[in-house]
């Protein structure tokens, strides 16, 4: 018989698929099961519609192995299709959508165009040398066969079928070095892609099956029996009702989809019906993936489309300052044939991301009012995520976020927000003040802070490199402004700077200018502190970038160095002052020496290193044993 040809567009993406090196050939069973449920959702409605007291359990979708053959069938007892269809349907290509992707990107491989989304009844070809269709559209008498063994045609025939419906026999592909068709003839394999893709499908997916089993009336007799089985539980769990589902289904489900081994922190379940409809569950997991802080992770949510699985991670639902969340979205307003490529623009899919990340700030902000110790755990493992969404897009989403973040607060002694800051502020403050430093114990430390912590003023303890880099994207929180405590300017009235305390500024003037001179380029100014109490020194910052950030640029990858501006202070009341005084009228060499070494320690205690340890080492020791002192 004359084979007929498969017009232009159509020959080609069948060429694609018969040659794909695409490695998840297996959604091929997903395409099809998806088609026949389609095919029985049509004729259900008809039916349904005419009255005919149809019922959706006298539907069913068969999926028989012939091992034998090397033989895959899919069967389905739903509208079918006529003559004409068929011809139409299977000898053009429908997807017009794919093929234009397609041709905008003729040089990358196959796999995007059939990696989500599929491309349908076509994609059989990847697994299958030949094709048969045979088809009885649902009131018609005759039934029609279509073939096709690849890209040089296809036929169709008249032939004998009793029931409606379509029967799709897939005779597999013969087994290659690096590939096994012969895996789709297992039925574990079948039973375990129909469980990962189509578990949802609203008809039964059924299938016969060995069961080895004791023989009745014996003890120690096995025998074998073919079964039915049913392989889809056919309810989404996030179909159902809330109340219905205890926490251990929730919790099977997260593992058992997630691979994760241990429970989710937090479910969120959520059905939406308006402009857009759809079903969401989502997890919070209760410990950092170990890769989630590389680039390794990929973050989205499993994308459904009136429960039949389309895109296994869609990253467009999820920001990524949210991108820990695990989960999926269900919306029958989303096409299943849409491409990923359509799907970034798509606008239902826009407006589902919209609401699922307001729905997670919403819990989130809900579970950190409610149960501060759950949130505090959570923040442990993605806080930091958080932290990087506030810095990240030049403080785009700072709003969407600055209620969420926690910091160890120098009075509280423990995590706070900054709303509690603000809250707890005295009359006379006006900034939020940090303090960044490698520990928590160690900022405690600091002598830049004994001040403020003198006036009784709260101190947030920055420990994440990327803290002061998202707090000065935030700038200000309730209208207060956040104030480094090593900056140069505290932003404090010195109601004590009395006449007597200038005089003491300009009486030190030489002093500084020679220290200045001493420490040439590597420090802006020296001068009398405010801040210190008991230290001799301690640097603060002058410019916009800290000696803490300075620190963290610096230890990235880069030919470029920065360099923060700093400044030395002196403690006006500390006795080194006087020996300073001395030294510089009596040794001037002495002077420089102690004037390093106070730079020098300055350094240490900011968790800098110093550029001549040795020299400083020299120093320290001449000084133990009193050596080269002038008398
Ligand atoms: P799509 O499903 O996106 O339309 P396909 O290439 O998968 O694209 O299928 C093309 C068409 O063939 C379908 O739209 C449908 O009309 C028809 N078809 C495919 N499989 C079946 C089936 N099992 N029963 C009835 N019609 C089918």
């Amino acid at each position: 018989m004359a084979k007929k040809q498969f017009k232009a567009e159509s020959k080609r993406l069948l060429d694609l698929m018969i040659n794909s090196i695409y490695t998840h050939k297996e959604i091929f069973l997903r395409e099809l099961i998806s088609n026949a449920s389609d095919a029985i959702d049509k004729l259900y409605l008809t039916m349904a519609q005419n009255n005919t007291g149809v019922s959706r359990d006298d539907f069913e979708i068969r999926i028989d192995i012939d091992k034998d053959n090397r033989r895959l069938i899919i069967s389905d007892n739903g509208i079918g299709m006529t003559k004409e269809e068929i011809e139409s349907n299977l000898g053009v290509i429908a997807r017009s959508g794919s093929l234009d992707f397609k041709k905008e990107n003729e040089k990358k491989e196959d796999i995007d165009i059939i990696g989500q989304f599929g491309v349908g009844f076509y994609s059989a070809f990847m697994v299958s040398s030949k094709v048969t269709v045979t088809s009885k559209a649902y009131g018609q008498e005759m039934a029609y066969q279509w073939e096709s063994s690849g890209s040089d045609g296809y036929t169709i025939t008249g032939t004998g079928k009793g029931d409606y419906g379509t029967e799709i026999i897939l005779t597999l592909k013969d087994d290659t070095e690096d590939e096994k068709y012969d895996e789709y003839l297992q039925e574990y394999r079948i039973h375990n892609l129909v469980k990962k893709y189509s578990d949802y499908i609203r008809y039964p997916i059924k299938m016969n099956s060995e069961q080895h089993r004791l023989k009745e009336g014996t003890e120690d007799e096995y025998e074998t029996v073919i079964e039915e089985q049913v392989l889809n539980s056919m309810v989404p769990l996030w179909r159902k009702n809330k109340n219905e589902i205890t926490d251990e289904e929730y919790q099977k489900f997260y593992q058992e989809k997630f691979y994760d081994f241990t429970d989710p922190l937090k479910v969120i379940h959520t059905t939406v019906e308006g402009v857009v409809s759809y079903n969401a569950l989502l997890f919070i997991p209760a410990k950092t993936p170990f890769n989630y802080y590389t680039k390794e992770y990929e973050k989205g949510l499993q994308l459904y489309s009136s429960g039949v699985l389309i895109m296994d991670k869609c990253p467009d639902l999820l920001p990524d300052y949210f991108g820990f969340v695990k989960g999926l979205a269900d919306s029958q307003d989303l096409s299943l044939n849409i491409s990923r490529e359509m799907l970034q623009h798509d606008r239902q899919l826009k407006a589902i991301a919209t609401r699922i990340e307001k729905k997670i700030k919403s819990e989130l902000v809900e579970l950190l009012n409610k149960d501060r110790e759950k949130y505090e755990e959570f923040f442990k493992n993605f806080g930091l995520q958080l932290k990087y969404g506030l810095y990240e897009r030049y403080g785009e989403n700072k709003d969407n976020l600055k209620d969420l973040i926690l910091f160890y607060s120098s009075t509280e002694k423990k995590l706070v927000t900054l709303s509690e800051y603000v809250s707890r502020m005295q009359l006379d403050q006006k900034y939020i003040y940090y303090a960044s430093g490698e520990t928590e114990e160690r900022i405690d430390k600091l002598p830049q802070i004994e001040m403020l912590k003198d006036k009784g003023y709260e101190i947030l303890y920055f420990t994440d490199d990327v803290d002061e880099f998202a707090i000065q994207m935030l700038h200000e929180f309730d209208g207060k402004e956040f104030k480094s405590a090593s900056g140069d300017d505290l932003g404090i009235k010195e109601s004590t700077e009395s006449d007597a305390a200038k005089k003491e500024a300009g009486d030190n003037k030489e002093l500084f200018d020679f220290m200045k001179e001493t420490l040439e380029g590597k420090v802006s100014e020296v001068k009398l502190s405010k801040r210190l109490k008991s230290h001799p020194v301690c640097l603060a910052s002058g410019g916009g970038i800290s000696i803490e950030m300075e620190k963290i640029l610096n230890a990235m990858p880069s030919d470029e160095k920065v360099k923060a501006e700093k400044i030395l202070e002196i403690n006006a009341s500390h006795p080194v002052l006087d020996a300073l005084k001395n030294a510089l009228v009596s040794d001037k060499e002495q002077a420089k020496k102690y004037t390093e070494l106070l730079y020098n320690q300055a350094l240490l205690i900011e968790g800098l290193s110093i550029e001549d340890p040795v020299a400083f080492s020299n120093a320290v020791c001449e000084l133990i044993t009193n050596k080269g002192q002038s008398s």
